[in-house]
């Protein structure tokens, strides 16, 4: 994808672990990609079709200089999100932060930090069968619309389904929600337990009763197989609850391992 390149734009500014930082302050270099399709632009010459640089630049220098981090890493991720959530043409950026004053008693050019950040689709399934089912399954969606690592949220009907596995359970309200999001997959993951544990949610019986149950069910086309995270969801295509909703949000999604679009498994699911 094409970039707009911003090199060394240098910022006073007070980051920094010891306090004599945080009061003397100290020069801050930035070096920022931001991967951007700029054709459009670039046949009309036109500036509304692109990303005005000198407003990122601007952009940069408030982050550096309105805030005192410990950490270049906070920096270069605060500076990041900001530039994302700002630019909704910016699919993702590159950011480095470098300090060459940075207190080392040794000889060194600069140490910087580095990152890569941008926007992933994500679907995520939504589950509850205990207490107020619908208010903590809408309760979730305001929590994800309100995230500001996450944007442009859809949600899908919500279906009442029979209980899966451990079936002796009252049943279920089931629906999916559709989003792009600046989180890794496991920060994904982290955010969605946080959710689940503000619903009250207590693990006991695998697959028993819960107040509410968020799945990670597509992140891009990746394939994850951690300790603590599948991805695609390793049971999705056998789970109509789950499928349902996902066709109705986005219904050509392509599930990376059995290479069938949503809508394929479901018919398939369905002829079983
Ligand atoms: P289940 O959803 O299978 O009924 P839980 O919600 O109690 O079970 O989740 C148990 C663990 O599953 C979580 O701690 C999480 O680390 C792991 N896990 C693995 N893959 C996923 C995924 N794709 N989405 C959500 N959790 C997952
Ligand atoms: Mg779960």
């Amino acid at each position: 994808m094409d970039k707009i390149i911003i090199e060394d734009l240098k910022i006073f500014a007070h980051h920094g672990v010891f306090e004599h930082e945080n009061i003397n302050g100290q020069y801050f270099f930035l070096n920022a990609a931001l991967y951007v399709e700029t054709e459009k632009a670039g046949m009309r010459d036109d500036l509304s079709c692109s990303v005005d640089y000198g407003k990122v630049c601007e952009l940069l220098g408030k982050v550096m200089t309105d805030n005192v981090f410990k950490l270049i890493e906070t920096a270069a991720q605060t500076a990041a999100e900001a530039i994302l959530r700002e630019y909704s043409l910016v699919k993702a950026v590159d950011i480095e932060v470098r300090k060459p004053d940075a207190p080392i008693e040794m000889d060194f050019r600069s140490v910087s930090v580095k990152i890569h950040r941008g926007w992933h689709r994500a679907v995520i399934a939504l589950g509850s069968n205990m207490g107020d089912s619908r208010g903590y399954i809408e309760k979730a969606v305001e929590q994800i619309v309100a995230s500001p690592q996450i944007r442009n949220v859809r949600c899908s009907e919500l279906i009442v389904t029979k209980p899966y596995g451990y079936t002796a359970q009252d049943d279920f309200l089931n629906g999916a929600v559709y989003c792009e999001t600046m989180l890794s997959p496991h920060g994904l993951l982290e955010f969605m337990q946080s959710v689940e544990n503000a619903a009250d949610r207590k693990r006991e019986i695998h697959w028993g009763p819960r107040t509410l149950d968020l799945d990670l069910i597509f992140y891009d086309q990746e394939i994850i197989a951690d300790a603590d995270l599948i991805v695609p969801h390793p049971d999705m295509h056998n789970r109509t609850f789950v499928l349902e909703p996902v066709v109705q949000l986005v219904p050509y999604y392509r599930h990376p391992i059995l290479g069938m679009t949503v809508t394929q498994l479901l018919e398939r699911l369905k002829k079983k």
